[in-house]
């Protein structure tokens, strides 16, 4: 066998035991394409032996939302998304909030300014306010970069007492990162292969704000050092700071323990025209979010998949397809099935375009396969909210009656309401069509024999009836649908012998009665 690479070796090691991280920002709820992240994060993982970390990236105390760390958290947990270490769990590399960090950033920004990679610049901001104004005048883009830099107020063009000065009198100042000029940076990607940069088209980034502070650029690679990061998989958003990230593995000499890094495509509208972003929400008639969001400030409500009825296991699932082939024909994963067919490599990197009536075939699926006793417990909470209530049994036998015709449990209740409520009205397209003047006396026959059926199931009933029809010649159209009329107060529905059993002898015959004196012909 021929010997591997040194860089072979150290894949090798990383694939044995990869160390994952979900680094969501509480700015906001997570949106679908958060939780995919997440997702197939987790499924490396589980897949490799290894583990998985949730680490809240809170630096950006202006857009921090209170609440949101609390919804990450209790998404994953919906999501049967299990954390290994990080928040809440702990672990060895404790804290996991990088705003209880601050302090390691400070020291990490201070060695790249002693080693000359960075460098305080005090410009103010309104003066950088005037700068950008100036070159839109131009119409330019104001880059604080190589070709500005010598002519700011920074502590490259300052001597080092003026520097001591200002920093005494604290004077407000951001540490920048000194972008090398014209390097071209190479970076493989597994998902997305080669990616090159030149460095002249980059500016010097801040890494810590006058905030006391650091930007996400310092704390997050800093952080995936320091928690001995094995694979970067986020999302494509994040591709443009790739090159600034390989550089401060750079400058810290970081390099040989540098993370693998995987950009995940982006998720696209239903139409296919750009990215599905968080402001979609219910705006497309889909959540995209996993959990209901309230807005703090303004009380707003914006709809998850948990509360519209999706099962976790479908809406995984859907999650998983989304930018992940299988290679085969298969679309049905339970999570173990995913964690052992997943991999990096069949992730594409062409965007993956939501279906909002795929992801309801997907709960269908789910839905129809799943236990019954589940579903009616989940439909007893429905029936007791609109002051009903019914025995397990009975639940479980107009679950599965129904489901096949529905995605979600509340359209059981949509489908089965009439068998806890009488119909408060008859559809009129089925009385003109089936509705004939001998249809009452026809089902007050109907109605003797069901006083007299034993037992009252199924099975006996639908023998009786039709050898009654049979008997006496009469097509069982005519019959059975102006029978369904007055029992469910429609034409369709499910198995009318089921529904007979169901609703008992009493209920049947009462509504039988109440619809031929109801229904004029
Ligand atoms: N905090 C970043 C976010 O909100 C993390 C990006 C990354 O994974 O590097 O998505």
């Amino acid at each position: 066998m021929p010997e591997n690479t040194p860089q072979q070796d150290l894949r090798q090691n990383r694939q044995n035991a990869p160390r994952v991280r979900f680094a969501p920002s509480p700015t906001g709820p997570l949106h679908i394409g958060g939780i995919r992240t997440a997702l197939f994060n987790y499924l490396f993982a589980r897949k490799n032996n290894g583990t998985f970390i949730l680490r809240i990236e809170d630096t950006d105390r202006q857009r921090y939302i209170p609440g949101t760390e609390e919804y990450i958290i209790e998404s994953l947990r919906w999501c049967g998304i299990e954390i290994d270490e990080g928040v809440p769990a702990g672990g060895p590399y404790a804290p996991y909030r990088q705003s209880e960090r601050k302090d390691i950033y400070r020291r990490y920004a201070m060695e790249l300014i002693n080693s000359g990679h960075s460098y305080i610049a005090f410009d103010r901001p309104e003066e950088l306010d005037k700068l950008r104004k100036e070159k839109e005048q131009e119409g330019k883009v104001f880059q604080y970069d190589h070709t500005v830099r010598e002519g700011l107020n920074n502590s490259l063009n300052l001597s080092s007492t003026e520097v001591e000065k200002m920093l005494a009198g604290n004077v407000p100042h951001v540490i920048r990162f000194r972008m090398p000029e014209n390097r071209e940076i190479v970076i493989n990607d597994i998902i997305r292969g080669e990616v090159r940069v030149n460095t002249s088209t980059l500016d010097d980034k801040v890494l810590f704000k006058a905030d006391g502070m650091p930007t996400y650029h310092l704390a997050n690679v800093t952080d995936d050092y320091l928690m001995k990061i094995t694979h970067v998989i986020r999302g494509e958003e994040w591709l443009p700071s790739l090159p600034l990230h390989v550089l401060l593995y750079e400058a810290f000499g970081w390099s040989d323990t540098m993370p693998e890094f995987a950009h995940l495509p982006l998720l696209l509208k239903p139409g296919g025209q750009g990215k599905l972003s968080k402001r979609d929400g219910d705006k497309l008639g889909f959540p995209v979010f996993p959990l209901d969001w309230k807005d703090p400030s303004t009380g707003e409500i914006s709809s998850g998949y948990r509360e519209s009825g999706y099962l976790p296991e479908a809406f995984i699932n859907l999650l998983a397809l989304l930018g992940w082939n299988p290679g085969t024909d298969q679309e049905i994963f339970t999570m173990e099935e995913l964690i052992r067919n997943f991999s990096l490599e069949r992730v594409h990197h062409s965007g993956a375009r939501f279906d909002p009536e795929k992801a309801r075939w997907f709960n269908h699926q789910y839905l129809i396969a799943e236990d019954d006793s589940r579903l009616a417990e989940d439909l007893r909470m429905i029936i007791l909210e609109k002051g009903f209530d019914a025995d397990t049994e009975k639940l479980k036998r107009i679950c599965s009656l129904v489901k096949e015709r529905t995605a979600f449990v509340h359209e059981i209740w949509e489908q089965a309401s009439f068998f806890f409520e009488r119909p408060q009205s008859y559809d009129e397209k089925v009385i003109m069509k089936k509705w004939k003047e001998s249809t009452p006396e026809l089902l007050a026959n109907i109605a003797r024999l069901l006083e007299k059926t034993e037992p009252f199931d199924a099975e006996r009933l639908g023998f009786e009836v039709k050898s009654y029809l049979e008997k006496e010649g009469i097509g069982t159209g005519n019959a059975m649908i102006p029978l369904r009329l007055a029992l469910v107060g429609e034409g369709k529905g499910p198995d009318l012998f089921s529904i007979l059993e169901l609703l008992g002898r009493e209920e049947s015959i009462a509504r039988i009665k109440l619809a031929t004196e109801r229904i004029k012909a």
